[in-house]
């Protein structure tokens, strides 16, 4: 459904001014007359002058249905204004729908972002996300800025095409046994190989840049897959883009569980050992790793692989919640993150800028759909089944959570809405995205065939319907990016249970989501949902075991702010501030 009136219905308003000017020029004509009539004639010239002056200008004012700021903001509202990140004060005018804004836009955000970039190279980066969103609740601690500003030249002196990246990969991949006696470099790396869909590859490289932040090493991204389509190099005056001649690429599809040189296979096969550091590590932290390969986050076992130069990661889930869990990381993570809730959010600002191009999808569906509605709602739905498509409890479930919630107003009968004049005539605009479209149009069609209870006006909107997943399909990611953007810029968010799309969403936008449980049997669950207190995403499938003097312990258990996510009870961690 599309609520905007037809175009038509702005011609009914610009005849209607006509006609009522008719009748007052008429007026004019006859107080004219008499006027000249009782004056001589040189009066008639003056007088000719000023009522013909006035006569034009009431005219023109009243041919125009809008008044001239409503001009200035329609004005604003073009293309070529939203890309010119000069105008800013008129850009902030549009996106507020008020030309009175005065916000003053932090662009660099309260000091996470370095200003040493060019801004036209990636105009998402600075002025025009601070104008899409509202300020965050949350700041960057001035212990995470420093930090950021030291990786950025730790970066800058071991990146790509540097002497000491030279240093680091020369021979790297034959001779690797044990380089104790050979020199590598200063400089320690990691790799971040992309897997699994790009919810999970946003939090994943949010998950190793922050390990990389806590043990100085520096994230290099394997670019084979479309990730400078997706977003811009997050750091000045380098590359994060893992070069295409390196060494060990070749071989990354082999890297597995059975790979001699993956942690967990090396510790199962005793083959760790004080005297022999390896110059390369496979990490293999995924959803069905063993419990040998979530020892990575054990203290001892990090003693030895601080050792090894190059890291190479495979990893789906946001792994931040368990490095908590080692004594030596937690202080260092409490002074970067006074609010723990908070990591993704500031790191994904800091990382994740959408390139120009993603940029121009989610400012144009925004402009169209999102940016004049009095208040906006995203929901996201994912359905994990194995044939997912349109399921009615799906649908139940969300009309359940969205309206006991007070999310969503109920429908009445037209009886019942005139009974009930109402007069709100607030806008909301529910933002929905899935890979299905029946969800949306369900929606759309039961708000506009029925009227609302509350009296406000529902426009339902849904980007894209792609039906299946196509990773690594170029624009099929781009519209997945622009999407979780744009569900991040909503007021309120609902998220589906586990799903890591939603999960980038609400943390990027700083939103406690409404979390929808899974569905089991193929029934609404009651209750349908359940607000989350922490932003932060969950952490699914973490290490089962404590370290050290926890093992054993419930991981959900070792420390009191890390506990249960709200949607994966004894399978997921988070987060909390809230204790
Ligand atoms: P998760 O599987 O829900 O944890 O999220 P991921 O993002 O890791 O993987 C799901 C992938 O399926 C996405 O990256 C998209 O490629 C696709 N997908 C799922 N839901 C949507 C959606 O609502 N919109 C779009 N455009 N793509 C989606």
């Amino acid at each position: 459904m599309d609520t905007k009136q037809p175009l038509d219905s702005d011609d009914e308003e610009q005849t209607y001014y006509q006609r009522s000017i008719q009748p007052k020029a008429d007026q004019w004509k006859k107080i004219t007359s008499d006027v000249f009539r009782a004056l001589g004639l040189k009066m008639k010239i003056l007088m000719t002058v000023i009522f013909g002056g006035l006569l034009i200008g009431s005219v023109i004012l009243l041919s125009f249905p809008h008044s001239f700021s409503d001009q200035l903001l329609d004005a604003t509202s073009n293309d070529q204004l939203l890309d010119a990140t000069s105008n800013d004060e008129l850009l902030a005018a549009t996106i507020n729908g008020s030309s009175e804004s005065k916000t003053p836009h932090d662009k660099l955000l309260g000091g996470l972002l370095t200003a040493d970039f060019d801004e036209r190279s990636c105009v998402s980066r600075y002025y025009q996300s601070s104008l899409y969103r509202k300020p965050s609740p949350y700041k960057p601690s001035q212990y995470l800025i420093s930090k950021l500003r030291s990786y950025e030249k730790l970066h800058k002196r071991c990146g790509p095409g540097t002497d000491a990246y030279k240093e680091a990969t020369k021979n790297l991949g034959h001779d690797d046994e044990n380089y104790a006696n050979k020199h590598v470099g200063e400089c320690k790396y990691i790799v971040w190989v992309a897997v699994y869909g790009l919810g999970n590859r946003i939090l994943t490289i949010a998950s190793v840049f922050l390990y990389a932040l806590l043990t100085d090493r520096v994230v290099l991204v394997d670019q084979s897959k479309d990730m400078s389509d997706l977003f811009c190099e997050p750091f000045p005056g380098t590359s994060w883009l893992l070069p295409n001649d390196f060494p060990l690429t070749k071989h990354f599809d082999g890297y597995g569980r059975g790979y001699s040189r993956c942690y967990g296979t090396m510790l199962n096969n005793h083959a760790i050992s004080a005297n022999s550091t390896p110059r390369h590590l496979y990490l293999d932290i995924l959803h069905d790793s063993r419990d040998e390969d979530k020892m990575f986050f054990c203290q001892k076992d990090q003693t030895m692989i601080d050792k090894v130069p190059w890291l190479v990661f495979k990893t789906n889930v946001y792994f931040v919640p368990s490095l908590w869990f080692n004594p030596t990381l937690r202080p260092e993570l409490m002074k970067l993150f006074p609010q723990k809730e908070a990591v993704f959010h500031h790191l994904a600002r800091y990382l994740f800028h959408p390139t120009n191009q993603v940029w121009g999808m989610i400012t144009r569906y925004h402009k169209a759909h999102l940016a004049r509605a009095d208040e906006t709602l995203g929901i996201q739905i994912r359905v994990f089944a194995d044939r997912a498509g349109y399921f009615q409890h799906v649908m139940d479930q969300i009309l359940s959570c969205t309206q006991r919630e007070k999310l969503l107003p109920q429908v009445v009968t037209q009886e019942e809405s005139k009974v009930n004049v109402s007069t709100n005539q607030k806008l909301k605009a529910v933002l929905v995205t899935s890979l299905y479209p029946e969800y949306a149009d369900r929606l759309k069609n039961m708000f506009w065939e029925r009227p609302s209870s509350t009296g406000e006006i529902i426009e339902v909107y849904q980007p894209s319907g792609e039906r299946v997943q196509q990773t690594d399909k170029k624009i099929h990611d781009q519209k997945a990016l622009a999407e979780m953007y744009l569900l991040s810029l909503t007021d309120n968010i609902v998220t589906s249970a586990r799903s890591t799309f939603g999960y980038v969403a609400h943390s990027l936008g700083g939103l406690k989501p409404w979390l929808l449980y899974q569905p089991k049997d193929l029934t609404a669950p009651d209750p349908p949902c359940i607000r989350s207190t922490s932003i932060d995403p969950c952490h699914l499938t973490p290490p089962s075991h404590g370290c050290d003097a926890d093992w054993g312990t419930y991981s959900g258990k070792v420390v009191p702010f890390v506990r249960d996510c709200e949607d994966r009870e004894h399978d997921g961690i988070k987060l909390f501030d809230e204790l």
